[in-house]
């Protein structure tokens, strides 16, 4: 018998999660595939990451303690709510591993973060994911309907960049009897955020990421906000020391100047408007977005979403396709510099105007 055939069973059916492509080497390409800042990382971060570095020789703080106190200064919570994950996705799996067994429900509007299945595949739990309606507000209903014991809500949403309103989180929070998690990878570009709703709903956890709005996503560093003593139970399941002595530095050095990114934020969200009024503008059916990304539907014309990925990917620009139903016609686009922006419009115009690919 081959070792392959005692992999679980769960594990063997499942296909892996697909990370957008991460290119490496030489040559440069503008990339606007996995909402990355493009902006470098804050210089504290950086100093702070080469003090950190003659303590490596000792296991980190397994609790992340220096970072859970600063988030707790920082967000105006108790550090006992705080539980900081190797990147978010580490929380999404701690998440799970705290509340799902085999066969339980995980449930999650949809179109969403494509990591909710294979992670809840991984547990053995069983992924029920609710369209979306038109109006983009929460499909509440249905997601009590679900009857499941973890309903994620990504807000702002991924892929579509839009916020559902926060009072149906709260009206979500209150009619279930499961875990919400808010996924708010990208509330740094949002007009408002969840966290103020904890201390209304003791089955609500907030994430967050340094990923997206703070220049560190290849750092790692999540951090989990939720009531203590849900918090406590998750503390049992994570890893170890899941955290390494680096990327706790680092996020100490973030949380203590949390003001200093809001002149980029803001940059980046301008550039992100003036962008998809330049989307539509040349036909792209481009909705807002509180997110620094855009969801664009390709215009009627020559190529479809797959071949304007392969062909802007020619031009050195990296964009996200995905080929699920509903979203085979769009294109995901991070927000990058004025520069990279540029870059992809030049692109973009000279595919719109080059007639060579056959009806
Ligand atoms: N949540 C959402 C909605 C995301 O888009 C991402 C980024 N892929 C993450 C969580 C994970 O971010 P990270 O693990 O880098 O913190």
């Amino acid at each position: 018998m081959s070792i392959v055939e005692r992999v679980r069973p769960g594990v063997r059916a499942m296909t892996g999660y697909a990370p957008g492509e991460q290119p490496r080497g030489a040559r440069r390409v503008i990339k606007l595939n996995t909402n990355e800042n493009p902006y470098p990382p804050p210089q504290e971060a950086l100093a702070a990451i080469a003090a950190a570095g003659p303590s490596l020789r000792r296991y980190p703080e397994p609790s992340a303690r220096p970072v859970r106190e600063a988030a707790a200064r920082a967000y105006g919570v108790d550090p006992g709510q705080v539980v900081v994950g190797n990147g978010s996705d580490d929380l999404l799996t701690i998440i799970l591993r705290t509340f799902i067994d085999p066969g339980d429900t995980v449930a999650a509007p949809d179109p969403t973060y494509s990591l909710y299945q294979p992670l809840t595949a991984i547990q053995g739990g069983r992924y029920v994911a609710v369209p979306w309606p038109e109006d983009g507000r929460l499909p509440v209903e249905a997601l009590l309907a679900a009857k499941a014991r973890v309903v994620f809500t990504a807000r702002p949403n991924s892929p579509t960049g839009h916020a559902a309103p926060l009072d149906q989180v709260r009206a979500l929070c209150q009619a279930t009897s499961g875990a919400v998690v808010l996924d708010e990878a990208y509330a740094d570009f949002c007009r408002d955020h969840g966290l103020p709703l904890l201390d209304e709903c003791p089955n609500l956890i907030v994430i967050r990421t340094f990923s997206k709005a703070y220049s560190l996503a290849g750092l790692r560093i999540g951090l989990g906000f939720m009531a203590a003593e849900l918090a406590a139970e998750m503390h049992k399941v994570r890893d170890s020391y899941n955290v390494d002595a680096l990327a706790q530095a680092a996020a100490v050095a973030v949380l203590d100047h949390l003001d200093r990114f809001q002149p980029k934020l803001r940059a980046i969200c301008r550039q992100r408007d003036a962008a998809a009024e330049a989307l539509r503008q040349r036909g792209f059916a481009t909705p807002d977005s509180e997110a620094n990304f855009l969801l664009t539907t390709i215009p009627p014309g020559r190529r479809d979403g797959a071949a304007w990925h392969r062909d802007l990917r020619a031009h050195g620009v990296l964009v996200r396709h995905f080929a699920a139903p509903g979203l085979a016609d769009k294109l995901r686009v991070s927000i990058g510099s004025p520069e990279e922006m540029k870059a992809f419009f030049a692109a973009v115009d000279n595919l719109l105007t080059d007639n060579s690919q056959p009806i």
